[in-house]
């Protein structure tokens, strides 16, 4: 069976303040959702401690990246067994901003799932092409070599605690949202490409991200292979992350 999760991505937000204002709220307000919806709350590292404790259980958390490295001398590096440690449960992967940013590769994305699946973790893993690369005709093919490559090192017993993040880097932050019928098709293509590494491809989520606002998210989460979504800006609105959480059939 497919998890429904809704994840929110701060990315480099956030105070402590806003831990205690916006947690609090949204721990209240899913207590009464009853769509078997799974919320995950992705802050920056160094709040992850004070989110758990505001999330009481009621929602998962989770770190916007971790180290492809166990432990030692790797100084400003966290690594998955200390996200474990800390109570989260979620760990992304391979965000688009991360592999534009800092360089992350394909490789780097593997050696990461695997360590955070050897740990007991769940790992986001997003995938997405450019504006370019759709508008060549490549959207398909970089999304499934991104797919193929990123999770070559998942063993079989590991499926059911890997989930695919979709996230057209050029809807990122930018208003533009894939249409539904777009997202879908790109998410029917995934589960194939999943399919032809092995993975029960039926049973693995795979979320939509991309200016993801409450106003189109019951649109994308009504798509046959979208099962939920990775919310940036939205998930710092109170009301707004909630109402995407309620969107979810
Ligand atoms: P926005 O929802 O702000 O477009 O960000 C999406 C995202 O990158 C989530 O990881």
């Amino acid at each position: 069976m497919r998890r429904k999760i809704v994840a929110g991505n701060w990315k480099m937000n956030g105070s402590k303040d806003l831990v205690e204002k916006l947690v609090g709220y949204i721990r209240a307000e899913v207590e009464s959702l009853d769509n078997g919806v799974e919320v995950v709350i992705i802050p920056p590292a160094i709040y992850v401690g004070d989110v758990v404790v505001q999330a009481a259980g009621a929602l998962a958390v989770g770190v916007q990246n971790v180290s492809r490295l166990q432990s030692g001398a790797y100084t400003g590096e966290i690594s998955s067994g200390m996200v474990a440690d800390f109570g989260c449960k979620y760990a992304l992967v391979g965000h688009s901003e991360r592999r534009q940013l800092f360089g992350e590769s394909d490789a780097d994305v593997a050696e990461k799932v695997a360590r955070l699946l050897a740990d007991d973790l769940n790992a986001i893993v997003c995938v997405g092409e450019t504006l370019d690369e759709r508008e060549a005709g490549n959207a398909e093919a970089v999304v499934a070599r991104q797919v193929e490559d990123g999770l070559a090192r998942v063993a079989g017993d590991q499926w059911g605690r890997v989930v695919v993040a979709y996230e057209p880097v050029w809807a990122i932050g930018t208003g533009k949202t894939a249409t539904a019928e777009d997202a879908q098709s790109m998410h029917a293509s995934i589960r194939k490409v999943l399919a032809g590494i092995g993975a029960p491809s039926e049973d693995v989520s795979v979320l939509y991200g991309g200016s993801v606002k409450a106003d189109n998210a019951a649109a994308l989460f009504a798509e046959p292979d979208i099962d939920g979504g990775l919310i940036g800006g939205a998930s710092l609105v109170a009301e707004d992350f909630v109402s995407i959480c309620r969107a979810v059939p």
